[in-house]
């Protein structure tokens, strides 16, 4: 930004330095608004979870709790404990992608394989949903970083089929495009309202935020996707209709 206002700095002096200064405390300005509203959903999200935890367990030590009931209780226990984990494990990955990937191992990765491994990982929960899983495509090699590659995946295929319905299906391919080739994860779900689509990448963000709680997401999956794609120079297309499904497309530049 600041060598594009360099020029009308040489051109009209003084004044327009000025608008420089102005903007660059705008920015980070912003970037500090968005850092603070950052760790107050942070806070908040961490605090739903351990309330429930602590009062469930404090009611059990304490004897409250009839020996009919503690099973639904330790299992109440264990879905906020699985909820905890998610949670701080998102975090994790967000602020490793937040510093730019710095230290981390790049290789050359091949796609179908990996979509492959997300796939048999999604299996059960995809049974369980009765949702249908479909890979299709050819083998195609990006340099990037494993890990963050199938994170992105696995959060797309994830989405896929906690917000799909029952019977329906998700299908992945992997192609070429140009000298490029790009990821498309489509799904036969719920779609996204079209007033939603631009801000479901923002952290936190959900379109319905009990529906999103009770079918155990975190809010933070797509930010993930976003900042993994930006590593790796890719972009994604988000076509969603509402009642119909979703299809995310990453694309990836020439290698
Ligand atoms: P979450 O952990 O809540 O799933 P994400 O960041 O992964 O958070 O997604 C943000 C929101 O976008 C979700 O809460 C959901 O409302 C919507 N969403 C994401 N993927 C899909 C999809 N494939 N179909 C319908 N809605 C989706």
């Amino acid at each position: 930004t600041l060598s594009i206002m360099a020029s009308p700095v040489l051109a009209s002096g003084q004044v327009t330095g000025a608008v420089v200064l102005t903007m660059d405390v705008t920015e980070r300005e912003q970037r500090e608004k968005l850092r603070r509203e950052f760790s107050a959903n942070v806070s908040h999200e961490l605090k739903t979870p351990l309330t429930s935890i602590s009062g469930f367990a404090e009611l059990m030590s304490q004897g409250l709790v009839p020996p009919e009931k503690v099973k639904e209780f330790s299992s109440d226990i264990c879905r906020e404990c699985a909820r905890l984990t998610s949670l701080v494990e998102d975090i994790i990955d967000l602020s490793r992608l937040d510093e730019g990937g710095e230290g981390m191992e790049w290789e050359e990765v091949e796609l179908y394989s990996l979509c492959t491994s997300v796939l048999q990982s999604l299996e059960q929960v995809a049974r369980k949903q009765k949702v249908m899983l479909h890979l299709e495509g050819v083998e195609k090699t990006v340099h990037g970083v494993r890990q963050v590659l199938h994170e992105m995946v696995y959060n797309l295929c994830d989405n896929a089929i906690k917000y799909n319905r029952t019977g329906g299906s998700v299908s992945v391919r992997v192609e070429g495009c140009g000298r490029g080739c790009r990821i498309c994860v489509a799904d036969t779900g719920i779609g996204i309202p079209y007033d939603h689509q631009s801000r479901v990448f923002e952290r936190f963000y959900r379109v319905d935020k009990s529906h999103s709680r009770a079918i155990g997401g975190t809010g933070l999956g797509l930010s993930i996707v976003k900042h993994a794609a930006a590593l790796h120079g890719a972009q994604i297309d988000l076509q969603s209709q509402p009642g119909a499904g979703t299809t995310i497309t990453v694309t990836f530049p020439e290698q």
